[in-house]
Parts: structure tokens; C-alpha cells; sequence
């Protein structure tokens, strides 16, 4: 099974993709998480990762594009799910020219859809521990005791990307350099959309759901 998921930024893709990956044993490839295993890395000279990061941009296009690649070609013939790749047309261009180097297709595009405002509250009331690394949130996952942490009881920090400001321009860039994907997926006749909102479980269902249903539907 290859799969790729997109949505906003706070739109839960993250954790779709990680019980996805479980639920067919597929390897999860989230490229903010490869990025934040690099971020002492430095961009055209001067610019490390993390400050691209953490400013709420996104890093130039031939930078991920190659660190995909790299990935997918060390392990081709295992299915994957990429979650936050692609992010721009041109690597969703360049990933259809990494798939053919490869032999291998995708099966489906998830688009988990939540609208902006729904973003913004999630993100902005997001809180984590700089030591243990748990998360929470000031209205769906406070900790018992307010800004401290109930594993190790370190004062909780919010990220630096998720501060309102943040939120909003990644927000921004996020129509305007991802959405554009979401019509070229669709044009490809790839694209299923699902609902981002409402527990996370029952989000990871309606999407095996929804890729059985496709399955079926080819087989026919
Ligand atoms: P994420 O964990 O997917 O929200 O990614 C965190 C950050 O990493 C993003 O806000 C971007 O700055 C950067 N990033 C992740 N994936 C990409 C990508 N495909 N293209 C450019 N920047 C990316």
C-alpha cells in the first residue's frame, strides 16, 4: 500500500498517518520529522533547518525532494504512507518522477479536511513538554496540573510554530502552495477526502473505510 496524506498544518495528519501506518504495516515518512532529525543542518549556507522550521516556512523544494527520495529508494518494494510530502506542486511533480525511477505507483491521496478557525483553536491552545516531549492542550488535553507536565512534571512550552502568528502563516502557505496538490490528485482520479474532525479513531476508520471501498471498486 502506498498512500499519501495531506491537510493543514494541525489537521491531525500526523497521527492518521502513524495508525494508518500501523493498521497495514507500512513504514510512516513524516518529512517534519526527518527534517527535525537534521535541524542543526544548514540551508544555502547560513539558514539552519530549525529556524525554517520553527519560522513557520517551508524548506526549498530540492532539499526534500532529494531527502524523499533517498528514503523511498533505500526501501522501495515496502509500502509506505508520507505524511506532510508532498507540500508544493513541483514536488508533488517530482515525486511522480521518483515513483516511475522506482516501479511503483500510489494507491491513494488522503485529504483530511478541517476548516481554518477549527486549525487555529487546536493549534494555538497546544502545549509540550521540552523534556519528555508529551503533548497537551489547554481545552481537550489539559494536565492535571495547569502548564506542568504529569509525566515529569516539567513546565510545558508551546512551540515555537505553534504560536498564533505562526499558525496563521503556515496556514497561509498552506493554501497557497499545497491546496493547488489536492486539485492535481484529484485530476489524477486519486484523491479521496475525509472529515478531520471528531475523535481520531474513528477519523482512522472512516479512511480504511474509505481505501477498502477503492480497493473493491478496482477489483470489480
Ligand atoms: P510538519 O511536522 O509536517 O508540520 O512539518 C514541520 C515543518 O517542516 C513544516 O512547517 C515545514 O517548515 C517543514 N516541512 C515539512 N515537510 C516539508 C515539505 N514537504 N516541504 C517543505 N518543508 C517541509
Amino acid at each position: 500500500m502506498r498512500l499519501i496524506v495531506l491537510g493543514a498544518p494541525g489537521a491531525g495528519k500526523g497521527t492518521q498517518a502513524r495508525n494508518l501506518a500501523k493498521f497495514y504495516n507500512i513504514d510512516h515518512i513524516s518529512t517534519g520529522d526527518m527534517l527535525r532529525d537534521i535541524q542543526n543542518e544548514t540551508l544555502n549556507g547560513d539558514v539552519t533547518v530549525q529556524k525554517v522550521i520553527s519560522k513557520g516556512y517551508l524548506v526549498p523544494d530540492d532539499f526534500i525532494i532529494s531527502l524523499v527520495e533517498k528514503r523511498i529508494t533505500a526501501d522501495a518494494d515496502k509500502g509506505f504512507i508520507l505524511d506532510g510530502f508532498p507540500r508544493t506542486l513541483v514536488q508533488a511533480e517530482e515525486f511522480d518522477k521518483i515513483l516511475v525511477k522506482v516501479d511503483q505507483r500510489l494507491d491513494r491521496v488522503i485529504h483530511v479536511n478541517v476548516q481554518d478557525e477549527v486549525i487555529l483553536e487546536r493549534m494555538s491552545g497546544r502545549m509540550i513538554c521540552p523534556n519528555c516531549g508529551a503533548m497537551y492542550h489547554i481545552l481537550y488535553y489539559p494536565p492535571e496540573k495547569n502548564g506542568i507536565c504529569d509525566e515529569c512534571s516539567t513546565t510545558l512550552i508551546q512551540r515555537e510554530d505553534d504560536k498564533q502568528k505562526n499558525v496563521e502563516l503556515r496556514l497561509k502557505i498552506y493554501h497557497k502552495e499545497t491546496m493547488p496538490i489536492i486539485k492535481y490528485y484529484e485530476d489524477k482520479g486519486i484523491l479521496s477526502e475525509v472529515s478531520g474532525i471528531g475523535d481520531m479513531e474513528e477519523i482512522t476508520k472512516n479512511i480504511t473505510n474509505v481505501l477498502n471501498e477503492v480497493q473493491n471498486g478496482y477489483n470489480h
